[in-house]
């Protein structure tokens, strides 16, 4: 049996691993446009100098030769053929499959503002190749402007603040971070990066840019008429997960790749796993769905039910947050808030469940509140403070789901 992953990221690796462990003489192929496997979540790392090529990687030197997985780096697949089962190279080869995974996760999606993307010295952050070019402009550089303060952009400020550079970061929201976290919680970031030297300018737009003669943005122009002159900007205002090598496969994709509860795709015998799915853009997510694919894959039918399950962290100057399930407040949901000497936290209760809750300060003790929202636990009627939970509350799982409490 052969199989072929499209992608060496968290997906496609943890899946190559996994089929390679369920059956160990069966034929993987991974392929991937990466030249190195190499972790995105620490690509700032680099971007500090903290750590070279090889610090990024996340499997061990010798992979793919110790767990016998055939791989081709540094290619890019240009399209599936699903009625051949093969899969096409942009240089021409083709490579036959009987089960197939995409993992191709996501690229930087940078906006049409100006010459963004036409110039030079403008980049998105996603990929390795992205970060060594990023550092070939920002070591010598001293204003570098930031659009976007989500997660991927402050990690950047944070990088480059530690360089001692000139940074300014733009975010249309009047808050940072603000996927991620509420008000309260994005300011007492927002007051450590200020004390760190980073400017923001909140609640404004990039509208228009100037270009020098050489290519390269040296003035990004604001919604209010604010000009930053900048020597390189990063920016960082999402990504669209990477789909063109479905395109005419007949595998149904509008912004992601569709999948069933089995990470199926419309297609027969092909699977996707990971950012690519538009399911959850995190990394154990990512890992968790190459898994549960590799599984159905072997014939083995698991579903991937952790769409609850999103776990974030995140530390800056020595202040540290957790934020677990969607975050995002919706009409009727109940939002408690909590400040106390342990730090902040905000939980959102929804149909006597919770969906998310985010812990600023003291992150210990927060297994049970992972375990509460993966499984969806009813927690109406509970006598406890929902920041003082703890496994010691239950004694037992009632007939409905809920909670039998003590
Ligand atoms: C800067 C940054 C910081 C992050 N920090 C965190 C964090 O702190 N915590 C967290 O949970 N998540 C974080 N993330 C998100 C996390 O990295 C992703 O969720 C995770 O990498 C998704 O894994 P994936 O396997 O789906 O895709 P990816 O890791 O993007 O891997 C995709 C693979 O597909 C290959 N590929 C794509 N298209 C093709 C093609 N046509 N042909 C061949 N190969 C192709 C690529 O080369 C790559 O090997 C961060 C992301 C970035 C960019």
């Amino acid at each position: 049996m052969r199989h072929i992953i499209i992608g060496a990221g968290a997906a496609g690796i943890q899946a190559a691993q996994t089929i390679r462990s369920l059956r160990p003489d069966a034929s993987v192929l991974v392929i991937a446009s990466d030249e190195y496997v190499h972790s995105r979540c620490m690509l700032h790392r680099y971007l500090s100098h903290e750590r070279d090529e090889a610090g990024l990687s996340f499997v061990p030197e010798h992979f793919f030769e110790d767990q016998k997985i055939e791989q081709l780096l540094g290619v890019t697949v240009s399209g599936i053929d699903t009625g051949e089962r093969r899969v096409i190279l942009a240089d021409g080869r083709a490579f036959p499959y009987d089960r197939l995974l995409i993992a191709t996760g996501a690229n930087s999606f940078i906006p049409p503002v100006g010459q963004f993307r036409e110039a030079n010295n403008v980049f998105g952050l996603r990929h390795l190749k992205d970060a060594q070019e990023i550092r070939a402009l920002a070591d010598p550089a001293e204003k570098i402007l930031i659009v976007g303060s989500g997660l991927v952009g402050m990690d950047a400020a944070y990088a480059f603040l530690e360089q001692g550079k000139e940074i300014t970061v733009v975010e249309m929201v009047d808050r940072i971070l603000p996927l991620q976290l509420d008000e309260t919680a994005g300011e007492a970031y927002r007051k450590l990066f200020e004390a760190a030297g980073c400017r923001f300018l909140l609640g404004k737009k990039a509208t228009e840019t100037v270009m020098n003669s050489s290519g390269a943005v040296e003035t990004v122009i604001l919604d209010d008429g604010t000009r930053i002159d900048c020597d390189l900007v990063l920016v960082a205002a999402g990504v669209r997960p990477a789909i063109e090598c479905v395109k005419d496969s007949g595998i149904r994709a509008e912004r992601f790749i569709e999948v069933d509860d089995y990470l199926k795709t419309s297609c027969e015998d092909v699977y996707a796993a990971g950012d690519v799915t538009g399911i959850a853009g995190i990394w154990p997510n990512a890992k968790k769905q190459g898994e549960t694919a590799a599984r159905n894959m072997c014939g083995q039918a698991v579903k991937y039910e952790d769409r609850y399950g999103m776990k974030n962290t995140m530390s800056f100057y020595g202040l540290t947050t957790l934020s677990l399930g969607r975050g995002a407040v919706q009409e009727g949901d109940q939002v408690i808030r909590c400040q106390d000497s342990k730090g902040y936290r905000r939980a959102i209760l929804r149909g006597g469940k919770l969906d998310s809750i985010l812990i600023q300060g003291a992150i210990d003790y927060s297994g049970v509140y992972q375990y509460v929202i993966k499984n969806q636990i009813d927690l109406s009627g509970i006598q406890t403070d929902i920041f003082h939970l703890s496994f010691a509350d239950f004694y037992g799982v009632g007939e409905r789901g809920q909670y039998l409490y003590s």
